[in-house]
């Protein structure tokens, strides 16, 4: 939604953005919790990946209306990187690297650990702005919607 915002999109562009920002974590977690990967961040969350995409929305003509579905993937993917735990940076750099499983202990506790560290927290602020950008759009169409009738 910031990249989105940033990049001044229309509603269609923006609902591409927001589907490629759902696109890694669809992708890598359905794959991780089928037991076909180590860890929730492999083909999808892949730098490899993003340069893949990148290419593809740039130099496909056929692929060029799905543009806007880059900025919001390489968007996900740069923010996890961001909040990534350093040993597990690695995983990002997969294939070229190899992967490092996410730590064998319940899910609940992981994610209740990583909430109140720097990089949950941070993220959370991603989360909370992202949020706050949808809310604004929303009234600001409520206004347009408004003033077409009146
Ligand atoms: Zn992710």
């Amino acid at each position: 939604m910031l990249a989105s915002d940033y990049l001044d999109y229309d509603r269609r562009a923006t609902a591409l953005c927001l589907a490629g920002a759902v696109v890694p974590d669809l992708v890598d977690k359905t794959v991780w919790r089928l037991g076909l990967a180590e860890t929730g961040h492999t083909l999808a969350h892949s730098v490899v990946t993003v340069a893949v995409v990148a290419v593809v929305v740039t130099a496909v003509d056929a692929a060029r209306p799905f543009r806007p579905v880059f900025p919001g993937y390489a968007a996900h993917v740069a923010a996890d990187v961001g909040v990534a735990y350093p040993r597990f940076v690695v995983n990002y750099a997969w294939p070229i690297l190899e992967q490092r499983p996410t730590p064998d202990v319940s899910p609940v506790g992981y994610w209740m650990r990583y909430a109140v560290s720097a990089p949950g927290v941070a993220e959370a602020a991603i989360v909370v702005a992202g949020v706050g950008l949808v809310a604004r759009r929303r009234v600001g169409d409520s206004d347009d919607g408004a003033d077409s009738r009146g």
